[in-house]
């Protein structure tokens, strides 16, 4: 069962997405090369203690595998979950940041990528690709639509462009827990999957490369990087399925 959110629920995850994306909003002025990936987790940390809510993902565990830290940064051919530590960040670095944060008990989380300096035009290529492909994703987050329409639209999108889609991770719903259900899968059949109906909440996330759709996981047991060592990007939205329409929870209006 997908849970429908009750407007005062909708109200406290409007204030969490809404804390959420003003950390987003400091980290994006903050980050610059040379700094340490762990330098933007304790930024990024902080910045959330300070608003009154706490970290998602520190202590969040996947078997017996606990997830250390407060950020996800993930590098290059580093896809997600990559785990904050003392590696700087150079110029021409693909770098995404995944995070999210507990409000009221409710979850709010996103994601965002930057090419470091200019970089080089695949680079720059791949990551307008893939917030254009997030946000052709949530256009289609409607009532009546399907699931399948939000990852239809990301997956025809993105491969015209010779891009690849990851598919072993897909979004989600969210609300009371980080990852609720239906799953949202950044590929498919438009007109297939569940209803979506006012009120369900999704994580919408395309993470796509320049190269291959797969992935492996590390031995740290957390970062995931594409089977090919192609760079990759990813960009995250929690979004609201209203009568009005798709309502970005994460970004500052
Ligand atoms: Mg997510």
């Amino acid at each position: 069962m997908i849970p429908i959110k009750e407007p005062w629920e909708l109200v406290v995850m409007r204030t969490a997405g809404r804390k959420l994306a003003e950390v987003v909003a400091r980290l994006r002025e903050r980050l610059v090369v040379d700094m340490t990936t762990l330098d933007l987790d304790r930024l990024s940390e902080e910045a959330i203690l300070e608003l009154g809510a706490k970290p998602a993902f520190k202590g969040y565990k996947v078997g017996r595998a606990v997830f250390p830290a407060t950020l996800c940064v993930s590098i290059n051919e580093q896809v997600v979950h990559g785990i904050p530590g003392k590696r700087k960040i150079k110029s021409g670095d693909v770098v995404s940041l995944d995070f999210g944060l507990i409000y009221g008990g409710y979850y709010a989380d996103t994601a965002f990528t930057v090419v470091m300096g200019e970089g080089d035009a695949d680079a720059r290529r791949l990551v307008a690709a893939t917030e254009a492909a997030m946000l052709r994703g949530i256009a289609l987050a409607k009532v009546g639509g399907r699931v399948g329409d939000i990852g239809h639209a990301i997956e025809s999108f993105v491969r015209p462009q010779g891009l690849g889609v990851v598919t072993q991770m897909v979004g989600h719903g969210i609300g009371r827990k980080l990852h609720e259900p239906p799953s949202v899968p950044n590929y498919g059949k438009a007109k297939s999957g569940d209803l979506l109906r006012p009120g369900m909440v999704l994580a919408i996330e395309p993470m796509i490369t320049l190269g291959t759709d797969d992935t492996k996981i590390l031995g740290d047991q957390w970062t995931v990087v594409t089977e090919d060592d192609s760079r990759s990007a990813h960009f995250e939205h929690t979004v609201a399925i209203t009568p009005a329409g798709p309502e970005i929870l994460t970004r500052l209006s």
